[in-house]
């Protein structure tokens, strides 16, 4: 296509302000023209109560930005695909994988772009810990990823409502980058989940995998964490070891640093974003989203301890 991209953002929120916005100013080629969130407003942009409104009032959107929880990404982005607008998915691309398939196939048969966004494979130095590894074979991946959910979403029933993800809401993210940076398939083979009393997910859980060379994965995510956070994935491998930490944005080979720099997920994210439309291509990868889908099929759940956020 040429010009800008006009598009348009649905469920402005934390991660729509905090990172989309500035994200979308940053990047050449495409510009915010609308919002729809039942209760903000954005400034300077015309704002609606409901997708259906913006996709009314704005005939000359040309993309749709979903930053609401996955409960609800899945008819929004139907709605969206079948209005002809490219659309973009915040992380997880929706609830269940059976229907980020269906939008695969709606988006293909529509001709339009469909970005299933996973941000921690953006991180700043995912990309050389892939090409690093490309030369080697993994004999042993632990990843630790614990952090404090009171801190990082407070005020966010939905996260711990059924489809919420719990705990898997960051722990996708470790998936995403494993899933990105090890190239073999990698089976499920077991989980653990600990699920509050009070809620319907996760806050804590145990993976099993096994990558298909035979390397053992194991996988701890925690939301109880205070303190120091910890988001590692460490990588024994027959050519030297491989630390990621800080989410990604840090990188230690042989337990020398190599990289080390501030997150600039989401600039690149959409970069990304436009030089899709301009192809009308299709970026959906649903890995990350079934190995949780497997955790959830085959983990035993324990229950704990009430939680109160
Ligand atoms: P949030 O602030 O709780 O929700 C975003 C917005 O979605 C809300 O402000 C709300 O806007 C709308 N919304 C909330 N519940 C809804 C519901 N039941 N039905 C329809 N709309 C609803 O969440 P967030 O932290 O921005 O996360 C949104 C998505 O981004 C999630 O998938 C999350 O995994 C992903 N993400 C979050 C972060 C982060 O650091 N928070 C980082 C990366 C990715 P209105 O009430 O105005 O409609």
């Amino acid at each position: 296509m040429t010009g800008t991209i006009k598009a348009g953002l649905v469920g402005l929120g934390k991660i729509a302000r905090d990172q989309h916005l500035p994200a979308i100013r940053k990047t050449n080629g495409i510009e915010l023209v609308a919002v729809a969130s039942r209760n903000a407003q954005g400034e300077g942009l015309n704002n609606y109560g409901a997708l259906t409104d913006m996709l009314a009032g704005e005939p000359d959107l040309d993309a749709v930005i979903l930053c609401q929880p996955p409960q609800v990404r899945y008819e929004a982005a139907r709605q969206a695909l079948l209005a002809g607008k490219h659309v973009f998915l915040e992380k997880p691309p929706g609830a269940t994988v059976s229907e980020v398939e269906a939008l695969i196939d709606i988006a293909e048969r529509q001709g339009v772009t469909l970005y299933a966004s996973w941000h921690s494979r953006y991180a700043a130095a995912v990309g050389l810990a892939k090409s690093w590894l490309a030369s080697r074979s993994p004999k042993h991946v632990s990843i630790q990823w614990r952090e404090d959910v009171r801190h990082w979403h407070p005020g966010q029933p939905w996260i711990w409502e059924a489809g919420g993800f719990g705990v898997f809401d960051p722990g996708i993210n470790a998936l995403s980058i494993l899933t990105e940076i090890v190239s073999e398939p990698i089976a499920l083979l077991s989980a653990n989940l600990e699920v509050p009393a009070n809620k319907q997910a996760p806050i804590g859980a145990e993976l099993k995998m096994v990558a298909a060379s035979g390397a053992p994965i194991e996988a701890v995510f925690d939301w109880r964490q205070t303190g120091p956070q910890t988001w590692d994935i460490a990588i024994e491998t027959d050519g030297g070891s491989l630390l990621l930490s800080e989410g990604g944005n840090m990188l230690r080979l042989d337990g020398e640093v190599q990289v080390k720099a501030p997150d600039e997920e989401y600039p690149a994210m959409y970069r990304r974003f436009v030089r899709l439309i301009e192809n009308k291509a299709i970026d959906v990868d649903i890995a990350p989203l079934r190995l949780v889908a497997d955790a959830f099929l085959c983990g035993e759940h324990r229950t704990t301890a009430a939680f109160e956020d």
